[in-house]
């Protein structure tokens, strides 16, 4: 059936147009009960000159309007509350009480009153409607109380009356509800909902806009409300102009813009070419005051990738979808089967677009992101499982890898036409990095971080030390011609010369190995690996249940069992284990899957023992150890990943419901404990001992699987790259003063 929805939420209440902020405020005290406090006192001639004539229309209500609070004197606005009879019906309509008004009209009314307006109560006769609208013109705002349906019942035309409201709304009037807050919104064009519309004469239209957001139902996607990216534009450069330091700018953006564009998560957006002017009007604000030649992929480096509008904007997208599924609806009770059926995929469309265009897909059933990895490998990301950190990490990398295939110095060769001058001060002749190149910029952090002048945070940047920068500055301080010589003797040095070529700073890049590309000659920056899959675990159910038959060996022979659990990572790569107190030998295993943080691998631990205690039948005490207070409160069902905490806190419960389980903190590996901190009831000692034999292993069995592995090797070109980018960083800034002295 075409016809879809029926908006009629504003029926009982008023909708407040944003344009008389006065008057709006004034009216939300509008309440039958509003009246305490209120003097009582007759109406005198003065006060009802006051008030609109409506002499000349018909007066419907039988009795005088009884209840009614006299009219203040000096009005604040003059408002009308607008009513139908239909006289075919028992009292002029349901809504009516004996008196001909509706029974919640003298309440309405009094409530305006009481809030320093007048409000005259009028019936409208569909025969005088000329007249009727005529005399509306006279009000600042006009209730309109008519149940649909009433008008027409009444021998009028409810678009005849829409139609009126809407030029009264035209001539600054306030119309409350608005005209358009009821429509049938259908897929148009749609024969079937003919009859619907003609009987409750209101208008149609295709579109739901409601609640900040506007939904067509034609299959496009749904957008913001309202989103006016002039002010947002105007806005982004106020702080480009206010803020000085790239971090308060990046704050100011983070707080003062970017809410109001993600704040709809994976629901609605922008469209793109609205998206793109606010990328340009980042990039404008953001480089603002520093060096017009600086890389974008640094600043959103150096500063924080979520300060970048789409990165924002597809983070809010991605986030969204993980909490959708890993947290049960407030609504879902309320909601249809249907509806309630829904997985995340099917209620965000933004989120599916962000898929697309990052290249990422998602399973069947929703609970992984994934993508193919430049191994050629596919990455599976957990949601609500696996920590937030994998998935900035992709995304981030997504960026940096546009970000670099965007950037003009790495991406064209620059270099000036030597035919035409042979004495130009060049830098080398590199080839481009390999297409689809990831840079980190690790160096490039430390060095904006330890930046103390503004050669040092140029430098960082990646910007100034060349002709052309020098002779910008001095036009700004001194009429002098800058002679275009360089250090050299060649002429109008370029950046690369003065780094990499030029004879009078040989003695700066010594110790140096030399660029070997483009993006290493004048990016300073090295391309790295991205981040491989941690190496694989085998045979997780085994080990499950080799712990369980231990578990179950000490609860038949003694009716108690302390077990101790830690988690530890080496290189990236994470490993738990488990210490049954009288065993000899420690259980070890690696973690499975993207998450290799510390805290999953603590998780992972008490996870094990939970898993194991579920496939005893056994009963008695046990006593679980472990020195994290974070994976504790998981797997009491806090932290934020929820589906990871629910399923543990539902392992924890099975646990619970069979045997005597306390769960007990220490303090790590001979730190020492707070004076409030009660040791558990197998003693400090005991506790301690069982702890660090866990951490032992742990560390142990991290240490086995990261050696030789992918991320092994990853860290270490890592680690390589960053310390040329460092040394190359000190080549530039030296390079960059004695230049500037020159
Ligand atoms: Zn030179």
């Amino acid at each position: 059936m075409a016809f879809r929805y029926a908006f009629r939420a504003a029926r009982g209440g008023f909708r407040y147009a944003a344009s008389r902020p006065a008057l709006a405020a004034a009216a939300t005290t509008v309440t039958g009960s509003a009246v305490a406090g209120y003097a009582w006192a007759k109406p005198s001639a003065c006060q009802t000159s006051s008030l609109v004539d409506v002499s000349g229309l018909t007066k419907v209500a039988k009795t005088d309007d009884v209840g009614l609070l006299p009219q203040p004197t000096n009005p604040k606005y003059k408002t009308a509350l607008v009513q139908i009879y239909v006289g075919s019906q028992p009292f002029g309509g349901s809504d009516k009480s004996a008196s001909g008004h509706r029974y919640d009209s003298i309440p309405i009314a009094n409530g305006m009153i009481a809030s320093g307006m007048s409000c005259q109560l009028v019936h409208y006769v569909p025969e005088e409607h000329d007249a009727f609208i005529k005399t509306m013109e006279g009000f600042d705002a006009i209730i309109v109380r008519c149940n649909p349906g009433q008008i027409n019942a009444a021998g009028g035309d409810q678009m005849k009356f829409d139609d009126a409201m809407r030029g009264l709304q035209k001539k600054g009037k306030q119309v409350w509800p608005s005209p358009d807050v009821s429509r049938l919104v259908h897929r148009l064009p749609a024969s079937s909902a003919a009859a619907l519309e003609a009987s409750f004469g209101y208008g149609t239209c295709d579109c739901l806009a409601l609640l900040g957001l506007v939904v067509p139902l034609d299959g496009r996607p749904p957008s913001l409300k309202c989103y006016d990216v002039v002010k947002v534009e105007r806005r982004i450069k106020l702080i480009g102009i206010a803020a000085h330091t790239l971090e308060l700018k990046q704050r100011m953006l983070r707080t003062l813009v970017l809410p109001k564009l993600t704040w709809s998560g994976g629901f609605a957006t922008v469209p793109s070419e609205q998206m793109q002017k606010l990328v340009n009007a980042f990039r404008v604000a953001l480089t603002k005051a520093t060096a017009v030649d600086a890389p974008h992929v640094l600043y959103y480096e150096v500063g924080h990738w979520s300060c970048h509008p789409e990165f924002a904007r597809d983070w809010a997208a991605l986030r969204e979808a993980e909490r959708i599924h890993s947290r049960e609806p407030v609504w879902i009770e309320e909601a249809s089967l249907r509806l309630a059926a829904r997985k995340w995929f099917q209620l965000l469309p933004t989120t599916r677009t962000v898929l697309a265009r990052l290249g990422w897909w998602h399973d069947p059933a929703g609970d992984f992101f994934q993508r193919r990895d430049s191994y050629q490998q596919i990455r599976s990301y957990q949601l609500g499982a696996d920590a937030a950190e994998v998935l900035h990490e992709w995304l981030c990398d997504w960026y940096r890898r546009r970000g670099l295939a965007q950037c003009g110095r790495v991406a064209k060769d620059l270099s000036r036409n030597l035919e035409e001058d042979s004495q130009l001060a060049q830098g080398l002749q590199l080839p481009p990095p390999p297409p689809n190149t990831l840079a980190v910029f690790a160096g490039h952090r430390l060095a904006w971080k330890g930046a103390k002048d503004v050669v040092d945070r140029r430098s960082a940047m990646v910007t100034g030390c060349s002709f052309w920068h020098k002779q910008k500055r001095r036009s700004q301080r001194e009429p002098r011609p800058l002679s275009e010589a360089c250090l050299c003797g060649q002429l109008k040095p370029s950046r690369p010369h003065l780094l990499w070529n030029c004879e009078a700073t040989a003695d700066c890049r010594s110790e140096v190995r030399m660029p070997q590309n483009r993006m290493e000659e004048r990016l300073l920056a090295v391309a790295v690996p991205e981040t491989p899959k941690p190496p694989i675990v085998l045979d997780y159910e085994g080990f499950i249940a080799d712990i369980a038959e231990v578990l179950t060996a000490h609860l038949e022979a003694e009716g108690r069992v302390t077990v101790a659990t830690d988690g530890s990572v080496v290189d990236n790569v994470a490993a738990f284990s488990v210490v049954i107190e009288g065993e000899a030998h420690p259980f070890s295993l690696g973690v499975a899957g993207e998450d290799q943080s510390s805290h999953r691998a603590e998780v992972e631990g008490l996870v094990a023992v939970l898993k194991a205690l579920n496939q005893t039948a056994c009963r008695g005490r046990v006593l679980l150890i472990s020195d994290c207070q974070s994976a504790l409160r998981v797997i009491q069902g806090g932290g934020s990943a929820a589906l990871l905490a629910t399923k543990a806190l539902q392992l924890l419960r099975a646990a619970h419901a069979q045997l005597d389980l306390s769960l007990w903190w220490v303090p790590s590996h001979g730190k020492l404990a707070p004076s409030r901190w009660t040791p558990p009831p197998c003693g400090e000692m005991i506790g301690r001992a069982l702890n660090a034999q866990a951490d032992r292993s742990a560390r142990d069995r991290a240490s086995a699987r990261a050696q030789g592995s992918d991320r092994q090797l990853c860290l270490r070109a890592r680690e390589q790259a960053m310390q040329w980018e460092q040394s190359a960083q000190q080549v530039l800034n030296r390079c960059a003063r004695r230049w500037a002295d020159a």
